[in-house]
């Protein structure tokens, strides 16, 4: 007799499957659409759809014929066919209405757990949310972080709607691409067009390379910004003759961008997009007048955004608390958001995991006009939840990641003192958890997340990868809790 086929009874008595001892049913999935009954469930490791009685849902789904039934696999074909019975399977944009949080998933596990915790803040969660570079440090692709939103959404049974950012996009293929699979949330990533090397000019070099634009769009920008001051809230910005050169030289390119970006895949997508602009990843921290710049021309060329991106003082590195001036940071802080009402537009947290030193700053001044996004704490907490169950995978895995972190600078901006994390051989089971709640070594693993999970013996085989997500799939409650708890409290200092 299959394994299954208590659950196949159930469904097809119209009643929701209870778990046995061989098979884990997802209680929260079940659902009857016009005659056929479905559910989601797990075997060992390995998650499915089970579907039952007759209809069109139960004909459209791929998967082995079991009696009446079906036992699906968590395929893309059959993730398409769920979001063509279950609206809310499907990521939907949330425009400006209310806040969004930002929950990247490297390892396509934690969404469950972040459902969970959203349920219980004022918050919509954007479940998909990888930039390429983590993608190809994981071999993982677009269509696989949907793939994976849309089951976990299944799985919870989650209907208040969920969001998918195609992050930190720089290529218009790439863009095209995302809009296809059905990403609801696009991060334009301007970086390449941003001048870098303005700052080092001075004021001459700067009006000079001004002065040799072409006289329509001197014209544009002399006539509307030049000696003028603007009352954005109470703030006042004004431009004069060099800050009006420096701010065009810097941004002129990137705002052509924004704006060609906007006219060819924004305003003609068939569904409504949250569009965002990241101007965060450059050299120099943006200013609210360079910010009040950005936004004004978006505005004049009928560009909408639902969110923007600045730079901000002091320094977001992944995986720990904020690091600067604190005063200075809420006086920045205050102007961005003041001006990001004034555009009606979300100002938008990047790096924001584990800031929690500033999170009652940006809750007391955004007054929920926010987009705050967090990735690899998620990936810290997978981490925390083997140290605790599985000790001697742990210990691999750190060795590992000390002696390969010097790889992971090329792509990422951390400053750890490695000096200062405690001896493995002096450390004993029960303390491993610990390292995640120490800085240093939560950025050795944060940053080493791609080099652990694609590492292969000299024979070809994962070293890490396969045991690293059985032990997290065995131990999935384990993983949620910890979900709760680290991602609940980022919403709680938040006030959301
Ligand atoms: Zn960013």
């Amino acid at each position: 007799m299959s394994k299954f086929q208590n659950v196949v009874e159930a469904l097809q008595q119209g009643t929701a499957p209870q778990s046995t001892s061989e098979v884990q049913v997802y209680e929260a999935s079940f659902e009857q659409k016009d005659g056929t009954n479905i559910v989601m469930v797990k075997e060992g490791t390995v998650k499915y759809l089970v579907a039952a009685g007759n209809g069109a849902l139960l004909g459209a789904l791929q998967g082995e014929q079991n009696g009446e039934a079906k036992v699906c696999p968590l395929t893309h074909e059959n993730r398409l066919v769920l979001n063509e019975y279950f609206d809310y399977t499907a990521p939907k944009a949330f425009g400006t209405e209310i806040t969004t949080m930002g929950l990247g998933d490297r390892l396509g596990v934690a969404s469950p757990g972040h459902i969970e915790t959203v349920k219980k803040h004022r918050v919509k969660p954007i479940l998909a949310q990888q930039s390429i570079r983590e993608l190809t440090l994981l071999n993982r692709t677009m269509k696989d972080i949907l793939d994976a939103a849309a089951f976990a959404v299944f799985q919870e049974g989650y209907k208040d709607g969920y969001g998918a950012d195609a992050d930190h996009i720089k290529l218009e293929e790439d863009i095209a691409h995302a809009l296809k699979l059905g990403f609801s949330f696009l991060t334009l990533d301007c970086s390449e067009q941003i001048r870098n090397d303005v700052e080092g000019m001075d004021d001459d070099q700067r009006q000079k390379e001004y002065a040799d634009f072409p006289v329509d769009q001197k014209e544009h920008y002399n006539q509307h910004y030049l000696n003028k001051t603007f009352d954005v809230n109470g703030i006042e910005v004004g431009y004069d003759d060099a800050s009006l050169a420096k701010n065009v030289l810097v941004y002129g390119e990137a705002i052509d961008f924004m704006e060609h970006v906007f006219k060819t895949y924004i305003e003609t997508s068939d569904k409504a997009i949250d569009f965002e602009i990241s101007i965060d990843e450059t050299e120099t921290i943006t200013k609210p007048e360079e910010h009040f710049f950005v936004a004004e021309e978006l505005r004049r060329r009928g560009v909408t955004v639902q969110s923007l991106a600045p730079r901000f003082c002091g320094e977001f590195q992944k995986g720990i608390d904020y690091i600067g001036d604190i005063n200075q940071f809420e006086k920045e802080l205050k102007e961005h958001a003041e001006i990001a009402k004034y555009f009606s537009y979300k100002l938008s947290i990047h790096s924001g995991s584990d800031k929690f030193s500033v999170f009652p700053i940006i809750g007391k001044y955004t007054d929920g006009l926010l987009h705050i996004k967090t990735a690899g704490t998620n990936w810290l907490e997978a981490v925390r939840v083997i140290a605790q169950v599985n000790p001697e995978l742990y210990r691999r895995m750190h060795v590992y990641a000390e002696d390969h972190f010097e790889e992971t600078l090329k792509y990422y901006h951390v400053t750890p003192d490695l000096d200062s994390v405690a001896k493995l051989e002096d450390t004993s089971d029960a303390d491993l958890p610990k390292y995640m709640d120490h800085d240093a070594s939560r950025q050795l693993f944060h940053v080493t997340y791609g080099i652990l999970l694609t590492a292969k013996d000299e024979a070809g085989a994962d070293l890490f990868r396969n045991e690293f997500f059985e032990t997290l799939l065995t131990n999935e409650d384990a993983y949620r809790q910890s979900l709760v708890k680290h991602i609940g409290r980022h919403l709680e200092l938040l006030g959301l």
